[in-house]
């Protein structure tokens, strides 16, 4: 017998995360991860919940860290949800917003996962190409989408969307705009404040990134108490293990640890930029904790991933038409870019 997956599960790729290799030795520069360690109260937080405590569901509603959240950037609880990471969030998003045949407009390239979980919902996603400059395409004001999503910065591109651009697209979409800032502690502005004046705007936030938490699966989101309240109908009753919460609730209370890291990583993030002429390639205006960089002449990106990649140094080759060219870096340490670039 075989069994007989629903129609659009049986079509669909599956998401394909970056390469983890599982052995190590690797300069891992592919899939946006923080050179840096997290805060040590991170640590003390886990040990000090790694209890007898553990026999017990954690608190489905994750007050610890929501509180923590709230207070850090300036909302109240009811405005602040948290997730698996900011893909559970997403994949939340999806299943409240997103039914058969319903549609979510995003500007294009951008972060995949927005396509693989539209598929799981049966809807469509309608991806509206960025112009050569990743300005936000002026057909996305214009969707009739019942969800919008935004990455500012974006993923691959690095760019970032200004706040007086994304105020007004949250004026003309006709449902929901979600900004999803995974970078935005990377970058020069970001759109909480829309989360806190308007009452269609979801912004995300993961402790992935900054606060160099990838490990831990840590995401937030941002909203009208409404939208939570609606979101919190459909997420996973226990979405935060007891470590996550302990963990994600010490790293929001040491921001000053993550600012620090987060400068380093621009610092070196100009140093990689200024390089890249020499070493055959210009690059997008990242705002974020990597860089877009297309070939300019030369062996062609592919081989110069795979020619890296045998040098045990990994980076992100895109094998689509409109990255072709190109290979996003993530910036790590001083010394991980000086290896890079001389390998380069
Ligand atoms: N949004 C964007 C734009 C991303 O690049 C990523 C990282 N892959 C995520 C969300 C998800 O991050 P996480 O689930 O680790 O919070």
């Amino acid at each position: 017998m075989t069994v007989a997956f629903r129609r659009n599960v049986a079509r669909m790729q599956g998401y394909k995360p970056g390469e983890q290799p599982q052995e190590g030795g690797f300069i891992k520069l592919n899939t946006n991860e923080n050179p840096y360690p997290p805060s040590p109260r991170v640590r003390r937080a886990i040990l000090a919940e790694s209890d007898d405590s553990l026999r017990l569901y954690p608190d489905p509603d994750a007050t610890r860290l929501r509180r923590q959240a709230a207070l850090t950037y300036g909302f109240e609880l009811p405005q602040v949800i948290a997730g698996n990471g900011s893909d559970d969030l997403l994949a939340m998003i999806a299943r409240a917003f997103v039914g058969e045949k319903d549609t979510l407009c995003c500007p294009v390239p951008t972060y995949t996962l927005y396509d693989t979980l539209v598929r799981i919902q049966g809807g469509r996603l309608k991806g509206i190409p960025y112009p050569d400059d990743y300005s936000l395409p002026r057909g996305i004001f214009r969707a009739r989408a019942n969800v919008a999503v935004v990455a500012s910065p974006n993923s691959p591109s690095g760019t970032a969307v200004p706040l007086d651009v994304l105020s007004r697209l949250a004026d003309c979409v006709p449902g929901v705009l979600v900004i999803d800032e995974a970078y935005a502690d990377f970058a020069e502005e970001n759109a909480l404040s829309l989360a806190r004046e308007r009452e269609n705007v979801i912004v995300l936030r993961t402790l992935s990134k900054s606060y160099s938490l990838a490990g831990m699966r840590i995401g937030l989101g941002f909203a009208h108490p409404r939208i939570i309240e609606g979101l919190c109908k459909v997420k996973d009753s226990y979405n935060m293990s007891r470590l996550s919460i302990a963990a994600g609730e010490a790293a929001l209370s040491d921001t000053a640890w993550m600012e620090r890291n987060a400068a380093r990583i621009r610092k070196t993030r100009e140093r990689l930029v200024a390089c890249l002429p020499a070493a055959g390639f210009t690059s997008f205006p990242s705002q974020s904790n990597f860089v877009l960089a297309r070939r300019i002449g030369g062996k062609p990106a592919r081989k110069v991933y795979e020619a890296l990649k045998s040098r045990k140094i990994l980076v992100r080759y895109f094998d689509v038409p409109r990255l072709a060219g190109c290979l996003r870096i993530t910036v790590g340490t001083d010394g991980e870019i000086d290896e890079l670039l001389s390998a380069l």
